[in-house]
Order: structure tokens, then sequence, then C-alpha cells
């Protein structure tokens, strides 16, 4: 058995059960990719069972904070019994969910999500790399499911030296598939799909977005960054009059406009643009076009706190362009996922951004991911999703 021992203080946030220690953290020992070391404080009390990840800035990643654990095909198969019990307890309105997220179900670098029958993983540090056929035993004896893809081409893999994977683990076959979210149909593929196939984690808020189309009748709506459109479907779905998506990947555009059509909804409710949100909202804004409401969800811009500052003018300047083109009234639907930038943060970058554009806005709702990517209270940095509802102030 190897161990690591902690520098001395470095002990603190793993006894308040925060699963990752840093390579500055350590003051001896080591171990190969993915084996099991045992985490001592520089004063040699138990810490907990991880994963050693040689490469890594992230050195460690906790299995287990209770000594008496094994970690082995046994741990594996109780952790993601755990998960999959834990997604009874939410409301997953749903075939398409996050069956595991990763450290908040107690099982670092890895992420499974379920479309339907199939079943998409993602192994991204060298533990889960490690117990990759453990893991996969135990997801297809407790899911009943027999088709399992791998999405092991996140960038993070990079950061631990692994190579990206991708390809069948369990079965084969098509990679198209759909779901039934709430009461409409989408289809992703995923093999060619961002992320395991699907942004799952904005389930609530296309919901919450069809129910506002709903009860304020929007006609002209705008949704930007729609990658195949999930909340271009919700604004139909919601009775809104006319809907137009930007995004700059042909291929995400395509499936937006097959998953408007799988829907029965007239494609001439519909435009559908292959461009950049920045160039599109400024030339709206040049035009004097308004919208009843608009969607703002753009990609990850600061994946860590180093980027946050060039972050912050992004979101800012999108966030003013979209609320001068939005009509008194209207509805604004702000998203980050972005880790580096906090909810606070977040909020005052809207507001600077409001002020900028000479706008003021009631906050409507404050969003945050789908439960089925929970946060829990030992890893804030569990919290990466976060979004606000804003409705334009009339006259002001
Ligand atoms: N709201 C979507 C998820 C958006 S993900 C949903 O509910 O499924 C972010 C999207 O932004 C991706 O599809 C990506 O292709 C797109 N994107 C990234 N940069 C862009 C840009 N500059 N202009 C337009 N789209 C962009």
């Amino acid at each position: 058995m190897k161990i690591i021992r902690l520098r001395d203080g470095k002990e603190r946030s793993l006894l308040r059960r925060h699963p990752w220690i840093f390579d500055g953290a350590i003051a001896k020992g080591g171990g190969d990719a993915g084996e099991t070391v045992r985490v001592e404080s520089h004063a040699g009390q138990f810490l907990g069972w991880a994963a050693f990840s040689p490469a890594s800035k992230i050195r460690a990643r906790v299995w287990s904070f209770d000594e008496a654990q094994r970690i082995d095909a046994a741990f594996f198969t109780g952790r993601i019994a755990q998960a999959l019990k834990a997604r009874e307890l939410f409301d997953i309105q749903s075939d398409g969910r996050r069956l595991i997220h990763g450290e908040s179900d107690g099982l670092p670098g890895l992420v499974v999500d379920r479309y339907a029958d199939t079943l998409v993983a993602q192994f991204s540090s060298c533990g889960a790399e490690k117990w990759k056929s453990v893991i996969v035993d135990a997801l297809l004896a407790q899911t009943g499911l027999s088709r399992l893809y791998e999405r092991s081409d996140a960038s993070s893999r990079v950061l631990e030296g692994l190579p990206e994977v991708t390809g069948w683990l369990a079965s084969s076959g098509k990679t198209g598939i759909t779901i039934t979210e709430h009461d409409w149909k989408l289809s992703l593929d995923i093999a060619e799909g961002h992320k395991t196939g699907f942004y799952l984690d904005q389930r609530d808020s296309r919901h919450k977005f069809a129910a506002y189309t709903r009860r304020l009748g929007f006609q002209n709506v705008l949704n930007c960054y729609s990658y195949t459109g999930g909340f271009t479907v919700a604004g139909l779905a919601g009775g809104a009059g006319h809907v137009t998506s930007i995004d700059s990947s042909g291929p995400a555009i395509e499936r937006a406009r097959a998953n408007v059509a799988l829907n029965g909804f007239d494609a001439g409710r519909t435009t559908m643009l292959d461009a950049d949100v920045n160039a599109s909202l400024r030339q709206y804004q040049k035009e004097g076009r308004m919208f009843d409401a608009i969607v703002l969800d753009p990609p990850k811009f600061a994946p860590t706190v180093t980027h946050a500052e060039r972050a912050a003018r992004a979101y800012k300047d999108i966030n003013r362009l979209a609320l001068s083109i939005l009509a008194p009234g209207g509805v604004l639907f702000t998203y980050s996922c972005s880790g580096g930038i906090s909810a606070d943060l977040f909020h005052k970058i809207v507001a600077s951004a409001g002020i900028d554009a000479g706008v003021d806005a009631f906050i409507s709702e404050r969003m945050g991911g789908a439960p089925d990517h929970p946060m829990t209270v030992a890893f804030p940095e569990g919290e990466y999703l976060k979004g606000l509802v804003l409705v334009k102030r009339v006259g002001g």
C-alpha cells in the first residue's frame, strides 16, 4: 500500500470532505496512474483513500474518507447504486438524464448520462480510467441496459495525461437517439454531439422558458447559442409566434431544424442561422430590431478563475447587447456555465451590462443546473451553471 503525506496544514480541506489534493499540498509519496493511495496528514492521521494522478495538478482524488472502506469492485457497485437511488428523489421529466455526476456522486472523474436505452460514459481521471471495466459492468447490471458508448474526449483528459478515446464499450449500433423531455422530443447524436450528446443540465430552464412563453405570449423570440434547438422547441411548444435560433455550428443548426420538424412545428415559425451571436446581436441593434424574449446560453468563456476577467468582458458585452434589443416588458434568460464565474460575479456582470445599456430589469428567477447534476455542500466547484431570468422594466 502506497502512502502520500501532506504538507502541514494541507489536511484542512480534506477534513471538510473536499475530494481534491493538489500537487503543491503533497510533502512526499506517490503512486502509479490511478492507483489507490492512503492519504495522511503531516502528523500521520488517516484522511482518505484516493486515486493518484501523476501528471495532473489535481494529483489525487479521494474515493472515500472512511478508513475501513476498501476500494474494490464492491465499492463502485455501491456508489453507482447510491447515485441511481438519488435520481429517484429528483424530479426529472425526461428519459435523458445524468446518472452519475462525478464528485457530487462520490465518483470523481466519472460522468454517465442515459439517453433512452443508451448509456454514455466519460472517464476523465486516472482513477476512473483504471476502474473502467468494473464501472461498465456495474452500470450495465444496475440499469439493465446493454448499450454503452464512451465519450472520453473531454479536454480534461489531456491534463490527466490520458489519450482521448471514443467508441462502444458494450453493444453497438446507431448513435442517433431521440429522447422525450417534458412534452417534446429531442434527437441527438452521442458520437457527434457536444459533451455526451446533449445539454441535459438546461432541462428545467427549457421547461421554464416554455411556461413563460405560454403565460406571456411571446411573439418574437431569439435563441442565442441554440445548439440543437432545445430552447427553440420549448418556445414553440409554449406557443411562440416565431423563434430565431443562432449557433456557429452548422451541424447543430441542422439538427435544430430536424428537432422542430420532429415535434410537428411549422418551419415557417423559425429562422435558423449558422452565425456568430455577437455579430448578429450588433446587427439587430443597428437595425433597431426588438425581441419579446431572448435566451443567452453561451459556451464556457471561463473554464477556471484565471480566465475570469476576459470572460467577464465577453459576458457583459452579449448581455448589454441583448438587453438593448429586448422589448420593454420582455424577458431575458441569461446563463453562464463557467466554473470560473461565481453566481455573485455573474449577477454583477449582468448588472453592469444593464447600466451600460441604460436598462433596468427585475430579477424574476435565479436558475441552476437540473437536479440530476447535483451540487453538494462539500464540493462547491460543483456549481458551474447559473442563470438569471430578467424582465425588462417598462420605461427604464
Ligand atoms: N442552449 C443549448 C446549449 C448551448 S451550448 C441547449 O439548451 O441545448 C453553447 C453553444 O454555443 C454551442 O452549440 C456552440 O456551438 C455555440 N457557440 C459557441 N460560440 C458561438 C458563437 N460565437 N456564436 C454562436 N454560437 C456559438
